[in-house]
């Protein structure tokens, strides 16, 4: 199963992390919830495959460590999500469906 894409209304914000939302349950290090709203990745999914950084046009997505969670011990965080242009392109790639991109959203913290 993909990201939920009504996270907005069926999570509670939990943290900020690199100047994004980060929407819960966090129990680190196995639960890390979703980050970032305009471009949302669902941590708890990712996989680390690295496509979205490889595609994204305007470089939204650095990596950021997360040691010892069950997927990966990195992930694709949405660090720059102001700068995205909604191509779809991350979504169209990401393997297991963690990301949610969404115009109407807009990032905020
Ligand atoms: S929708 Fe396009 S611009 Fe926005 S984060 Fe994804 S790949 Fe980058």
């Amino acid at each position: 199963m993909g990201i939920d894409p009504t996270f907005e209304t069926s999570r509670d914000v939990a943290d900020e992390h690199e100047g994004h939302t980060v929407w819960g349950p966090v129990d680190e290090p196995e639960t890390l919830g979703i980050h970032g709203t305009h471009v949302a990745v669902d941590f708890d999914i990712c996989i680390a495959d690295g496509a979205c950084l490889e595609d994204c046009p305007v470089d939204v997505f650095e990596w950021t460590d997360t040691p010892d969670h069950p997927e990966s011990e990195i992930k694709a965080d949405p660090a720059n999500e102001a700068q995205c242009i909604d191509c779809m392109l991350c979504v169209d790639v990401c393997p297991v469906d963690a990301i949610d991109v969404d115009p109407g959203r807009a990032g905020r913290l």
